[in-house]
């Protein structure tokens, strides 16, 4: 590669002047001046010697003159600066004076034949090598000619020139000969200098381009680039260093299209082709394909610009090859990779997702979903996982997904999944964020660990259970307890605990075996449960201790400890019934303590050491019975237990009496009684049935004592009918809800009126709007049967329950009697007397009589009559009476 400013230097030092270069110029100038000047000199040195010789040589004067007029003429030539023409005109003039004079005068032998040499050496430096040829050419032409001629005497005879001439001609042409050889190695060295000047410029060029070079190839190494040129003209294409690399060749390689294939992979070699002839045509080449480099495959990506000539066609294409062997290899592990991560994903033994972190979208699920839950992969990819209800709820979801992101990875996060039949199915998650496409993901392998916590359920269970009685053991009663304690404490309600102890469990065990004692305790559990609600606890503490727990009582100490004892009562009870055990039947009783807790705070072990102390004090009472700890409690129970007591005393030691009330028509026609029930109290005297009938409701007592007041009643009616003042009364009988419910109260009530002779058309019957509530058809069945039979029936305490006029219209009443409460206040409150006035008008439309309680006085009498009332029950008149006060009273009249 040439510099295009490199300096142009000519093939030799003796190829003449250049007169335009100033280096040279000003040596060759001075040349000429030079030799003009000697020139000069020499001539006028030899004609002067000429002219002081004898005449007969005067002749020889044409020579000098001649030259001494060329020098001049080549002198003013110089002094008009035509370098050139001077030069020319001095070489060939001298030629052409030496020659002519050698003609005229001497031949071959005139003096000035010695300067030819100097002509020659001359032309050769200052004009060119060919003309000093041509002129030595010219000159030995001559020089032969001159030969020849004087030989032949064609030549004039002149005389032989005078010695002192021969020594001129010679000393001058041998100063010109030295002044041009010291002109002569001037130049060379001039030459030589600039040549040396031009080398080391050139050098230094020459340096600079190579490191140029040298940084290309450095970063076309650093870069694994190479670059190329092809000249599609001469199929040539050049590689840089880089390139060679890549390719494996020797540096300086250059090659052909075909070779460059022949590299090629032959798989890729026809896309490649193709690729190359569309760049051809104006696509842009852009192609990454594989090459072969000694024994191994490399990827090599091929870029390049055409460069196109004036008819379009592609001239030269420039480009670059890079290596990209690394990027392509780690591309392939990267499909690779994910290829593995995909069959590691659709392989997995457990159901594993992946689902967007921000939209919960579901991009990849595999096949396990299906099999675990129920969700097939067209249920899941594409939805939202809220969305097709994999999530119980948002919350259960929103945990999970909280805890991921917080965490970035999870791993054996416990929750819950719904089956796409319906089902719950505990799982336990591992997980990861993951980016997936730029994309933030949730990758997650789920587990169905239903079976798994189901098993835990079962050592739970083992925990907190008795495995005999699958009851909840100590430590779970203890945890329900503190529970409670604290629960209850806030609230404010009360709770109990029923320490029961099976009496002479011992026995059992010791003589019938213990799968007996264990059978028994199965069904003791059995019962124990039946008999309370869901909401409390019955436990096994071991052997035959049982607590039952009971919750959310009264705030009232006083109705708690009613409640609990009616609880405890029913336990007594049931675990009184006879047990079935296996062929044997076998008979138990417990002892129940009890106590209540909630009330202060306290420690746990407290309620149950109060349970147990009060149940060895049951014991002790004689087995079989409950005990109360707290003393008051106890009180209270006591007094409800002797009042029980007491009731089933009086009534087997006939303590109860009935009262009669008389009933009045218009002013003062007493047209019957109302029994009301007395209790004569051995130590209290006559107790209230407002006292007592709960209690008797309660305790079931009712019935007995309900049964003994119709009866009595009956009695009574029957007796009348013999005395005709009497005949004519009815006697009114209160039954209680329970009574009536009592499946068999018809039969009741018509054996006793058929017992005692009573005339059922003189019985009425008092029922209570509580008995509609429920089983209103059994009801009036009843009723119906026992009107048939002219038994008579009142609807006693009206307004004051649920009445409705659809079923008054539907029942078979005689009477309505509006409750003293409305009475009472009738001439007070005109809400009150509204009530009475619209019962009253209601009775009548129904056909119904009307009976008022509690009239006290004249004025309510009044207001009552006013208002339509015509029948009256009430102090007014008379306060229930014994009955022989009664019949006096009645005498009175
Ligand atoms: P009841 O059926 O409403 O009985 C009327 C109550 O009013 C009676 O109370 C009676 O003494 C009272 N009384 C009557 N006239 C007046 C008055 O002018 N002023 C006031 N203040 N009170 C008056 P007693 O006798 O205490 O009976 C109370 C309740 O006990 C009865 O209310 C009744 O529901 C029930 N009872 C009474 N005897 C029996 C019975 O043999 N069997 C049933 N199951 N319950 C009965
Ligand atoms: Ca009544
Ligand atoms: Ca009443």
């Amino acid at each position: 590669m040439v510099p295009e400013d490199a300096v142009v230097l000519k093939s030799s030092p003796f190829e003449g002047p250049d007169f335009n270069n100033p280096a040279t110029r000003l040596l060759s100038r001075r040349f000429l001046w030079s030799a003009v000047a000697i020139i000069l000199l020499g001539e006028a040195v030899y004609l002067s010697i000429l002219l002081t010789g004898p005449p007969e040589h005067w002749f020889r004067a044409s020579g000098p003159v001649l030259m001494t007029l060329l020098s001049l003429s080549a002198g003013l030539m110089l002094a008009r600066g035509k370098a050139q023409m001077a030069l020319h005109t001095l070489i060939y003039g001298v030629w052409v004076i030496i020659t002519l004079v050698a003609v005229i005068n001497g031949g071959i032998r005139a003096p000035l034949v010695y300067a030819y040499p100097l002509v020659i050496l001359t032309t050769g430096w200052m004009v060119s090598g060919r003309a000093a040829i041509i002129v030595t050419i010219l000159t030995s032409i001559t020089t032969v000619a001159l030969v020849l001629a004087q030989s032949h005497g064609l030549l004039r005879q002149t005389p032989d020139a005078p010695v002192m001439l021969y020594a001129v001609s010679q000393i001058f042409a041998n100063i010109l000969a030295a002044i041009l050889i010291i002109f002569l190695v001037q130049a060379y060295m001039r030459r030589l200098a600039e040549l040396n000047a031009v080398s080391t410029g050139f050098a230094q060029r020459t340096r600079d381009l190579e490191e140029t070079r040298t940084e290309l190839h450095q970063a076309q190494a650093v870069a694994r680039v190479g670059s190329w040129i092809y000249d599609l003209t001469t199929d040539t294409m050049r590689l840089s260093d880089e390139t060679c690399r890549i390719f494996g060749l020797p540096l300086g390689t250059t090659g052909t299209h075909a070779a460059y294939l022949s590299r090629t992979v032959a798989e890729d070699r026809d896309e490649l082709n193709k690729a190359w002839e569309a760049a051809l045509k104006g696509a842009a080449f852009d192609y990454e394909h594989r090459i072969r480099v000694g024994e191994s495959v490399r990827w090599v990506r091929q870029k390049a610009e055409m460069c196109r000539g004036a008819n379009g066609a592609v001239v030269r294409a420039s480009g670059i090859s890079q290596d990209i062997t690394e990027r392509k290899l780690a591309d392939i592990e990267l499909r690779q990779s994910e290829k593995r991560f995909s069959t590691a994903f659709s392989s997995s033994p457990v159901a594993s997702s992946i689902a967007s972190l921000a939209s919960g979208l579901v991009l990849e699920a595999n096949q396990h979903f299906e099999r675990d839950y129920g969700w097939t992969q067209a249920d899941m990819i594409g939805h939202t996982t809220l969305e097709f209800g994999l999530w119980p709820d948002d919350v259960t979801r929103n945990a999970f997904v909280d805890a991921i992101r917080h965490n970035g990875r999870l791993v054996d996060y416990e929750t819950v999944f719904m089956h796409k039949n319906g089902g719950r199915r505990n799982v336990s998650i591992s997980g990861e964020v993951i980016t997936l496409d730029g994309e933030t993901c949730i990758l997650a392998y789920t587990t169905d660990i239903t079976a798994r916590k189901r098993a835990d359920a079962q050592i739970q269970n083992l925990a907190f259970f008795d495995p005999l009685t699958q009851l909840p053991n100590r430590r779970l009663l203890m945890d329900r307890l503190k529970q409670s304690l604290a629960s209850g404490s806030r609230r404010q309600r009360l709770g109990a605990l029923l320490f029961i102890d099976l009496d002479n469990f011992k026995t059992l065990n010791d003589t019938h075996g213990h799968d007996k004692g264990d059978q028994l305790l199965q069904l003791v559990a059995q019962r124990l449960t039946a008999s309370v609600r869901e909401c409390d606890t019955v436990a096994r503490l071991g052997g035959d201790e049982f607590v039952v727990m009971l919750e959310d009582l009264s705030e009232n100490p006083v109705e708690a400890v009613t409640q609990t004892k009616v609880v405890a009562e029913k336990i007594l009870e049931a675990l009184n019934q006879n047990y079935q055990l296996a062929h044997y039947v076998h008979h138990s009783t417990p002892s129940i303590g009890v106590t209540l807790f909630g009330g202060q705070p306290e420690d746990i072990d407290e309620p149950l050491k109060r349970a147990d102390l009060a149940m060895y004090q049951s014991k002790t009472a004689g087995r079989n019975t409950i005990r109360f700890f707290d003393p008051q409690m106890q009180a209270v129970v006591a007094e409800r237990a002797s009042l029980e007591l007491g009731l089933r005393e009086a009534l087997a030691d006939e303590h109860f009496l009935l009262y009669y009330q008389p009933q009045v028509m218009g002013e003062s026609l007493v047209t019957g009684a109302e029994v009301l029930l007395r209790w004569k109290h051995p130590q209290r005297g006559l107790v209230s049935p407002a006292e007592f009938i709960p209690l008797a409701e309660e305790t079931g007592l009712i019935l007995p004592l309900g049964n003994w007041v119709l009866e009595t009643a009956c009695a009574q009616l029957a007796r009348w009918s013999g005395k005709p003042s009497l005949a004519q009364l009815t006697i009114s009988v209160n039954v209680s809800t329970r009574q009536f419910n009592q499946p068999d109260f018809v039969d009741q009530v018509l054996s006793v009126l058929a017992r005692t002779g009573a005339d059922p058309n003189r019985l009425k019957l008092e029922l209570t709007e509580s008995l509609l509530v429920s089983n209103f058809d059994d009801v009036i069945a009843k009723m119906n049967t026992l009107q048939a039979h002219g038994v008579g029936f009142a609807l006693d305490d009206f307004g004051t329950g649920y009445s409705s006029l659809a079923y008054l219209k539907r029942l078979p009443l005689d009477q309505i009697k509006i409750d003293q409460s409305f009475v009472r206040d009738i001439l007070i409150d005109p809400n009150d007397a509204a009530i009475a006035k619209m019962v009253i008008v209601l009775a009548e439309s129904l056909g119904l009589l009307v009976v008022a309680e509690g009239v006290e006085t004249q004025a309510q009498k009044d207001a009552l009559a006013e208002q339509g009332c015509h029948a009256y029950q009430g102090y007014l008149f008379s306060r229930p009476l014994p009955i022989d006060e009664f019949e006096a009273f009645l005498g009175r009249k």
